[in-house]
């Protein structure tokens, strides 16, 4: 178990460390998100990672991979390649995974690894955060996901050690492990949809091209993520589209509030 006890992540906790734009604001001091997502099998993956990163909170999205046709169709405002502030790396990556993420690793930025590149982090990575869910955190951590399921908080914790970074494991609850540990409750199990884990790695990327460090950059990612699928679901089912859609309508309501 953790040393330290949970830390607790309220609404206003989030209020105060949401990216906002100062009056003097370019789109490039905002920052800029790279997604290096998405293969020719899973192009879906690398639309709903960009739609995460692409719900306004940093001032420009790039993309690059083979799904870049497809993205720039669905999302006129992202850009190809060029410097980033941080790198979002892994989902629907498929054979092209590993890849994506020594091209990311190249550039001395901070990362969001998730879905197909987790299996390819061996050593530490002090500016990453994973995202697994656990079956994904079993099969880094050589255990089965039942064993992962029965004690997330010491595997979390445990994997960040290991790993040298942010370590935030999604299901029903979300345990954030790094400097401390956090826990976020999504709030609807209607989350449990395809695609709902690729908005979530966008979304925190584009809070690491913004400046908040690893740890509070998952935890904001994850509270706006799960308060994105109350909103958008209202009680009734959801899709992951939905889901980013939502994500604008959180932080107004945030703003509005504070
Ligand atoms: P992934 O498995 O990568 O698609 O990610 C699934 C997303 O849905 C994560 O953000 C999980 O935290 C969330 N999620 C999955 N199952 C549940 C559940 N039963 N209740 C609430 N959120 C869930
Ligand atoms: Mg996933």
């Amino acid at each position: 178990l953790p040393d330290a006890p949970v830390e607790a992540l309220g609404e206003e906790d989030v209020a105060r460390l949401v990216p906002r734009p100062r009056p003097d604001a370019q789109k490039y001091t905002r920052g800029v998100v790279g997604v290096r997502a998405g293969s020719t099998t899973y192009p879906g993956a690398a639309l709903l990672a960009v739609a995460g990163a692409n719900a306004g909170l940093a001032g420009m999205v790039r993309y690059v991979g083979s799904a870049a046709d497809t993205v720039k169709q669905h999302h006129p405002e992202v850009v190809g390649a060029g410097r980033v502030q941080a790198w979002v790396v892994g989902p629907g990556g498929g054979d092209e995974a590993a890849r994506h993420l020594a091209e990311a690793l190249e550039d001395d930025v901070p990362l969001v690894v998730d879905a197909d590149a987790l299996q390819h982090v061996s050593g530490p990575l002090p500016q990453a955060v994973l995202t697994p869910h656990a079956g994904e955190l079993a099969a880094m951590l050589g255990l089965e996901r039942a064993e992962v399921e029965a004690a997330p908080l010491r595997h979390a914790t445990a994997a960040a050690e290991r790993f040298g970074c942010v370590v935030l494991l999604k299901g029903r609850h979300t345990v954030i492990a790094g400097p401390r540990v956090r826990v976020t409750t999504a709030g609807t199990a209607w989350l449990a949809t395809a695609g709902a884990g690729d908005v979530l790695s966008g979304l925190i990327g584009s809070l690491l091209a913004t400046g908040l460090s690893p740890y509070d950059a998952a935890s904001v990612g994850s509270w706006l993520h799960g308060a994105a699928a109350t909103l958008a679901s209202g009680g009734g089912p959801i899709t992951a589209t939905g889901v980013a859609r939502a994500i604008p309508a959180v932080v107004r309501n945030l703003a509005v509030r504070h």
